[in-house]
């Protein structure tokens, strides 16, 4: 890890930030942003309950729909950088919005975030970059589909085109698995984003996530990590939106970080030139690292969750002068992320029943937390008329810590949950499995 400094300056007033969302992914790049020292406010429209408790931080009640009133008020605010946090924000165009109005955004143009939003664009743009990834078919019909799962000598893996919340991806066992998996998402399971479906081999081998900040020419990389995806101890179980996470990933040692580097990322970088795409954002690629090497599952137009909470903690103050570079296209290319000498680690407490149907407004207790270097940032939590912390989500809490080595991370993480209690909590007690030495299911 690399403790070479980056620019210890804003390049303008950083006073003044805003950050769009409302889960535990935007209350950890708040948190983040105001360890700066030039860093007066930070203002998250919505935010959530966690929000308030952090240093510097206030909610602003708005309708982000409402344009003209947006604008008035960030401009009564002085704001002078705004990270946008949601991929739904990003897709429709609110940071090509917020640019016109003269506004610093970090957070890519509507062009970039299709990425994400379509994940057959992604795969065309990957053939076009020759970038490493699975082979695909892009299909408008389910007649369509069903011939070439038909054809296919193994089951295929069947996707959503469009943004479906992380649900739209099916990894069936067999033919006829496929078959429903492809009817459902014609029949309108996720609405327009169904209209097209991409079929793909299923490949093989340990996933890890890299972040990429961009400026739109250059970039420089965060620390990588790993999360896990499925519900369930041992990996089993539906894929949730993270049950927790941990960074940097060691998986990706000196030789596969390189060859992500030249295989991926500086094609990735070079294709969206090509494209005429100014990138102003994080690229997250999910890869998985397979026999021939690493190739990509997707791309994200924004910071995954729960990997952003895992990651802020390992940040130094000057952070926010990377997103503010990135977002006025000034980085050198030369900068190097400070980082504390730390590894982190992150275990999420889930309401009973996510990833399906799960209750909100259940009262939340916290007991005694040992703080050092512990943070709690809150995923979906919402506060009562009497002010008491209630669930208001299918994740919950982000409980981070950091230490010498993932063994006392998650030893401390685990200890720290001891003492948060709320009807139906639920969390995986081996995240973090592969890195911790002394990991035992009976521990
Ligand atoms: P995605 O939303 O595209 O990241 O997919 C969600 C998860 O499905 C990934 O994290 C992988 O575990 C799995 N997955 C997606 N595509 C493939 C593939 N082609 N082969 C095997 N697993 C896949």
């Amino acid at each position: 890890m690399s403790t070479n400094s980056t620019s210890s300056k804003s390049l303008s007033r950083l006073e003044n930030i805003l950050v769009i969302g409302n889960g535990g992914r935007e209350n950890s790049l708040a948190w983040a942003i105001q360890k700066n020292e030039f860093v007066k406010k930070v203002y998250l429209i919505p935010g959530n309950a966690g929000s308030e408790r952090l240093n510097k931080c206030e909610r602003i009640k708005i309708d982000l729909n409402n344009k003209n009133k947006l604008v008035e008020k960030l401009e009564i605010l002085k704001i002078d950088l705004i990270v946008i946090g949601p991929e739904l924000h990003l897709a429709n165009g609110l940071a090509d919005f917020l640019r016109k109005k003269n506004f610093k955004v970090f957070g890519p143009g509507k062009d970039g975030a299709k990425l994400e939003y379509s994940k057959s664009w992604a795969k065309e743009f990957m053939q076009d970059a020759n970038i490493p990834t699975a082979k695909f078919w892009k299909v408008n019909s389910l007649e369509e589909a069903k011939k070439i799962i038909q054809l296919s000598p193994v089951p295929l893996v069947v996707k959503a085109d469009g943004l479906a919340s992380g649900k739209g991806v099916f990894i069936p066992d067999s033919k006829n698995e496929c078959f429903r998996a492809a009817e459902s998402v014609f029949n309108g399971k996720f609405g327009d984003s169904g209209n097209v479906v991409v079929l793909e081999e299923k490949i093989q081998g340990p996933e890890v996530s890299v972040f990429a900040l961009c400026d739109g020419e250059r970039y420089v990389l965060l620390p990588t990590a790993q999360d896990h995806k499925r519900l369930n101890e041992n990996d089993e179980g539906p894929n949730t939106g993270g049950m927790g996470a941990y960074s940097p990933a060691p998986l990706l040692n000196e030789y596969y970080l390189d060859r992500v580097i030249k295989e991926i990322i500086e094609p990735t970088i070079n294709e969206l030139n090509k494209k005429n795409i100014n990138y102003k954002g994080v690229i997250y690629f999910g890869l998985m690292i397979t026999k021939s090497g690493p190739q990509v599952i997707e791309y994200n137009c924004r910071f995954g969750d729960p990997e952003c909470q895992t990651i802020m903690p390992l940040m130094d103050q000057s952070f926010v002068f990377l997103l503010e570079k990135c977002s006025m296209g000034k980085l050198t290319g030369e900068e190097r992320i400070n980082t504390v000498n730390k590894v982190s680690g992150c275990v999420i407490a889930t309401s009973s029943g996510y990833p399906y149907e799960y209750k909100i407004g259940i009262p939340i207790k916290i007991g005694h937390i040992d703080k050092t270097d512990c943070q709690i940032f809150d995923s979906g939590t919402s506060l009562s008329t009497n002010g008491e912390l209630l669930t208001n989500g299918g994740r919950v809490l982000s409980i981070v810590c950091q230490d010498k080595n993932f063994d006392m991370v998650f030893e401390k993480a685990y200890k720290n949950l001891k003492e948060i209690n709320f009807d139906g909590m639920y969390f995986r007690n081996d995240i973090g499995h592969q890195v911790r030495k002394n990991f035992s299911m009976e521990n």
